[in-house]
């Protein structure tokens, strides 16, 4: 079975390839990204691959569909860029990869987190420049502080648990509360706008979906502790980038820890440098020196690769053989919620 994989990236390639050895596979990888323009590139193919800015809307899986596509394989975990109802709709299956090390995002949160307070982004070029002046990096322990996590599942249980080990004090929400998990680890449920007002940290780890589309913007923003540190490793979308920039600009936001941005879409991934950068929000959160942005690269870790391959590899060779996608991991006949 042929298999188009869109928007491919060297670290793609090293991770489908191999694995595929022995199955009923062959790859077009193609290093463009998906949309019903470019839909047609998987003419021949009957699965495509797919991440997470390739545009998979109505007139996207019309078009595979007209091409013979009968499934979708997305190698990431969100799927709000996909029209789960078209999908259904015209019979294309939509698997994804619900459960990929956990550990890589949540440790990039808290990576993002410790460079914000400890400055270390500005050390680094400053001793590089053999500046070995100490004024302007000074941050507080983290130790007896409170972190909020908006979102205990898979990543925000595991940022919850790596700032328990911090000594911080943890609050959470989430519309559907594991309780048991949270006394066993120390961390208290409450409602959200009691860990806006409270928390030093707020890390968002939700998905993003009708209700969470902003739901960090000036009414929340306003209710958060004077200083905070917000950290978004979701999706960008949770976050009003306008409010944010004005929370900034009034000391409102302490710190801003991005590995996703609203409008990252033909921006993260790619090398643009020596253009010009034609997003005027993302160019003023980049003149921040309390803002760290990384082009969603959190889930860029060797296990998380590894992990992400073999489910969809595994999804990929159940579509071949006519068997039902891997547990778990099916979305065209679920619904709302993340399984
Ligand atoms: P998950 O499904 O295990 O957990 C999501 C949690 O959010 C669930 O517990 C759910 O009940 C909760 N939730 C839903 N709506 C909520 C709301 N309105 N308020 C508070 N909580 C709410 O998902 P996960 O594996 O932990 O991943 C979380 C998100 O991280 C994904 O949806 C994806 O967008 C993002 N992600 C980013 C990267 C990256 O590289 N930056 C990688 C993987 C995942």
């Amino acid at each position: 079975m042929l298999v188009a994989v869109y928007d491919t990236k060297p670290y793609d390639r090293a991770s489908l390839e191999p694995g595929a050895a022995g199955l009923p596979i062959e790859w077009r990888f193609l290093e463009f990204r998906l949309s019903a323009e470019s839909a047609a590139a998987a003419r021949g193919a009957k699965a495509v691959c797919a991440f997470v800015n390739d545009r998979i809307d109505r007139p996207c899986i019309e078009a595979l569909a007209g091409e013979g596509v009968g499934h979708v394989a997305l190698r990431c975990t969100g799927f709000n860029h996909v029209d789960l109802e078209a999908a259904r709709a015209v019979g294309i299956r939509v698997t994804r990869v619900p459960g990929y090390s956990p550990y890589a995002v949540a440790e990039h949160a808290i990576a993002l987190l410790l460079t914000l307070n400890r400055r270390t982004h500005r050390a680094f070029n400053r001793v590089r420049e053999l500046n070995f002046s100490l004024s302007g990096l000074e941050g507080v322990d983290l130790h007896a502080k409170t972190a909020g996590i908006i979102g205990t599942g898979r990543i925000g249980r595991i940022a919850a648990q790596i700032l328990r080990g911090f000594g911080m004090r943890l609050l959470a929400y989430d519309p559907f509360p594991d309780t048991a998990w949270a006394a066993a680890q120390g961390i208290e449920f409450v409602t959200l706008d009691q860990v806006l007002i409270a928390s030093d940290v707020v890390s968002l780890h939700v998905p993003l979906t009708p209700e969470t589309h902003h739901l960090i913007r000036s009414e929340t923003l306003a209710r958060m502790k004077r200083g905070a540190i917000l950290i978004n490793v979701s999706r960008g979308a949770l976050v009003d980038t306008a409010a944010v920039i004005d929370a900034l600009k009034t000391g409102q936001l302490g710190g801003v820890g991005l590995d996703v941005y609203e409008e990252e879409e033909g921006i993260f991934f790619e090398d643009l440098s020596g253009q010009i950068l034609a997003d005027d929000e993302l160019a003023r959160l980049l003149t921040f020196p309390n803002v760290l942005i990384t082009a969603h690269q959190a889930f860029l870790t060797r296990e998380a690769l590894a992990d992400i391959a073999r489910t969809t590899l595994a999804n990929l060779a159940a579509f071949a053989e006519g068997r039902p996608c891997l547990e778990g991991t099916g979305l065209s006949e679920a619904h709302g919620r993340e399984p």
